[in-house]
């Protein structure tokens, strides 16, 4: 029989799962509103109900052999348990491992969603060919993944990563964390829009999206807005790379869709905040999968089920 796994990327808004063949490759995939006021029964029913016709479609030699799933943390993900997902308080304590486990009768895993798509990116994406790296993300709030050796690196009490909230100055905004000038007051969706509203001197406030559409037409505060990102962004990855000495970087999430923008603002502070013998040799790189990355980690990580149960 060949193994067939899924991976799902369960997200706060929507929910995006596919299902691989033996050869990794996305055969199937699908894409459906989480929900999340509804509560896990409701969005479980339906994201097992989109597997069973996954399996359906199955070719006669092919099972469905093991799920992966990534959601927002906190969450234990040894005993497969989602913990306090800040937006979504129907999920907090929900078993989702067992319970996909329970309903599909296959292996599950669940994983944190920046270090599933840290592994998505390492096995399939910007990563391939390195044993290091950090893929940091940058959406509505602001993360990153470690891996080392091929392995993620989570730290005494699997916290390592939230260099979001990591402190850039420490006279600048409030955090809603409660600390102050946080990496994320510069970078973050949200941050973007505050930026943005303040240097035209408004009170209404426009998506990232649209900052970054803006700044890709030339609209100049728009650009001050990203490049100001880009070179917080370049501090923190100056600042990781002298602490763990890796050399490739990754960023992802909605913000890193303003491509070149973000990043060539970044790479041109490594020199001021790093030893120039060692800026020379970081790379920082867009997501190469984009949203595929965390259903594409989630899927190896339910290879790595199979692997374990056999
Ligand atoms: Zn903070």
């Amino acid at each position: 029989m060949k193994d067939y796994v899924v991976g799902i990327d369960l997200g706060g808004t929507k929910s995006a799962l596919a299902l691989l063949d033996k050869d990794n490759q996305i055969v199937a995939r699908a894409r459906i509103a989480t929900e999340a006021n509804e509560g896990p029964d409701n969005i479980i029913g339906r994201l097992v109900e989109v597997i069973e016709g996954f399996k359906a479609d199955l070719p006669e030699d092919a099972r469905l052999a093991a799920v992966g799933v990534c959601a927002p943390g906190p969450l234990d993900h040894e005993q497969g348990i989602m913990l306090s997902p800040t937006n979504m308080p129907r999920f907090h304590n929900t078993p989702l491992q067992r319970i996909l486990e329970e309903r599909l009768g296959v292996p599950a895993r669940l994983e944190h969603d920046a270090k599933a798509a840290a592994l998505g990116e390492l096995h399939a994406g910007a990563g391939q060919g390195y044993n290091s790296l950090v893929y940091i993300v940058i959406g509505t709030g602001v993360g990153a993944a470690i891996i080392i050796n091929g392995q993620l690196y989570r730290g005494e009490k699997n916290f390592a990563g939230e260099i979001g909230h990591a402190t850039l100055d420490r006279y600048g905004e409030l955090c809603h964390c409660g600390s102050r000038g946080c990496f994320e007051t510069f970078m973050s969706g949200p941050s973007l829009s505050k930026r943005y509203a303040k240097l035209k001197n408004t009170e209404s406030e426009i998506s990232g999206a649209e900052i970054t559409e803006l700044a890709h037409q030339g609209d100049e505060a728009a650009l001050q807005v990203i490049t100001d990102a880009g070179e917080a962004l370049g501090v923190m990855v100056a600042t990781t790379a002298m602490m763990l000495d890796i050399e490739h970087y990754i960023v992802g999430g909605s913000v890193a869709k303003a491509g070149d923008l973000l990043v060539d603002s970044a790479r041109a502070t490594f020199p001021k905040y790093s030893f120039k013998s060692f800026s020379s040799r970081l790379s920082l790189v867009a997501s190469q999968l984009g949203e595929d990355a965390a259903i594409l980690g989630s899927a190896y990580l339910a290879r790595q089920a199979l692997i374990s149960a056999s």
